[in-house]
This record gives structure tokens, C-alpha cells and sequence, in this order.
């Protein structure tokens, strides 16, 4: 179990590394909040440990809420040094999983991070939201606008996808290895063509933003913001 601990103060840091060491986890730390955002978006991990004051332009609760937003479901350990029910609430509403009141035992800690690795790992069964569309995986079923929209499981599969990755550019190639087999079919215009299949169904008919937009000569993007 790879663990990520985002904590400023080099003393806790070092110390939780230790501990978590010695049960086993590998660990990675991050002392500050833009490098604490960029290791938890861009590698695997089980667990993050989170501390919510924190130098740099992003803080604990901007972490938080920036992973949600990229549809990371890790876990969330939220070290708070301020024991208010609206910090708890705070961070509970933003998408923390358990928090821990500074200062705290480390047999403490270390039960909260077996009872959060234990939880099933919901991610792959949440229902996927941006803007108006949303899209269930566990029932099949996708949404703009409150209406239901019919989609074949290939188109499905695509739409997945891309709600997986909002706001960046994916390449054509990572679509088709992603959503299409390995032995199937595939012609070098089959993803440009259930793209124009899913627009025709998810874009086109809805007042709202244009989703699925092409960036000519790299692939596409799923969203409007910027
Ligand atoms: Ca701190």
C-alpha cells in the first residue's frame, strides 16, 4: 500500500514516514501544497494523509477539492490543527474521508489508516458528474439536462472515459487503448467516428456548453472550463 503524507512540518513528517514505514506502507512525502497536488494527481496512491494548513499557493482544502474535482477518489486523511465542528464539517463536505485533530497519538493514526484502507474502493461505481451531464456506471445510465440519453456500451465506454480525464487533452491513442481491445477492429477514424456519434447525442441537442471538443493534431477534451 503506497501512501502519499502532505505535511509542512518536518518533524510530523518525518515522524509519520517512520511510523508508517515500520507497518509496511511505502511512503512518499510532500512538504508543501503544489508539490503535495502534483504527486497526488499524478501517481497511484492508496492513501493520502493530508495536512490542511500549508505553505505555497494551495492549502490542504485546495488539495482536497482539486482531486475530487479530477475524479481521484483516494482515500483522505485530513490533519487539522484547529478542532471547530465547522472545519470538520469543512472538509468532510469537500471530500476528506476521516480527519485527525493535531496533536494526535500515532496508534491513532495508524487505526484510521487501516480502518479507511479496508473501505471497498468505491471509485469505479460512483456517478460521474460535470456541468449538466452525468453519467452512472454501476445502472448504465447518463443524463444532460435531467434527461436520459441512450447510449450504445461502446459510446458508453468513450463517455466514460472522458469524464475519467475532464479538462486535458487526450490523445486519440490513449482512446484507443483505453476503450477499445487490443484484437478489435479498429480503423484510424473509428474513435473520430463514435466521437461524432456521442456529440450528436450529448452536445448537440442541450442548450448548454459544447463537452466534447477536438484540439486538431493532438485528440480531445471533455469540458469547458479552462
Ligand atoms: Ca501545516
Amino acid at each position: 500500500m503506497r501512501i502519499l503524507v502532505v505535511e509542512d512540518e518536518h518533524k510530523i513528517a518525518n515522524a509519520l514516514r517512520q511510523g508508517l514505514e515500520q507497518h509496511a506502507y511505502s511512503v512518499d512525502v510532500a512538504y508543501d501544497g503544489d508539490d503535495g497536488l502534483a504527486m497526488a494527481t499524478t501517481e497511484p496512491y492508496d492513501l493520502i494523509i493530508l495536512d490542511r494548513m500549508l505553505p505555497g499557493k494551495i492549502d490542504g482544502m485546495g488539495i482536497l477539492r482539486q482531486i475530487r474535482t479530477e475524479n481521484i477518489h483516494t482515500p483522505v486523511l485530513l490533519l487539522t490543527a484547529k478542532d471547530r465542528v465547522l472545519d470538520r464539517a469543512e472538509g468532510l463536505n469537500t471530500g476528506a474521508d476521516d480527519y485527525l485533530v493535531k496533536p494526535f497519538a500515532f496508534v491513532e493514526l495508524i487505526a484510521r489508516v487501516r480502518a479507511l484502507l479496508r473501505r471497498p474502493q468505491q471509485s469505479l461505481h460512483t456517478t460521474l458528474s460535470y456541468a449538466d451531464l452525468t453519467l452512472d456506471p454501476a445502472n448504465f445510465a447518463v443524463e444532460r439536462a435531467g434527461k436520459p440519453i441512450e447510449l450504445t456500451s461502446k459510446e458508453f465506454a468513450l463517455l466514460e472515459y472522458l469524464m475519467r480525464h475532464p479538462d486535458r487533452i487526450v490523445a486519440k491513442d490513449m482512446i484507443m487503448q483505453h476503450v477499445w481491445d487490443y484484437d478489435s477492429d479498429i480503423l484510424p477514424n473509428t474513435v473520430e467516428v463514435y466521437i461524432g456519434y456521442l456529440r450528436n447525442k450529448i452536445d448537440k441537442p442541450f442548450k448548454g456548453p459544447n463537452l466534447i471538443n477536438t484540439k486538431r493534431g493532438f485528440g480531445y477534451r471533455f469540458g469547458n472550463k479552462t
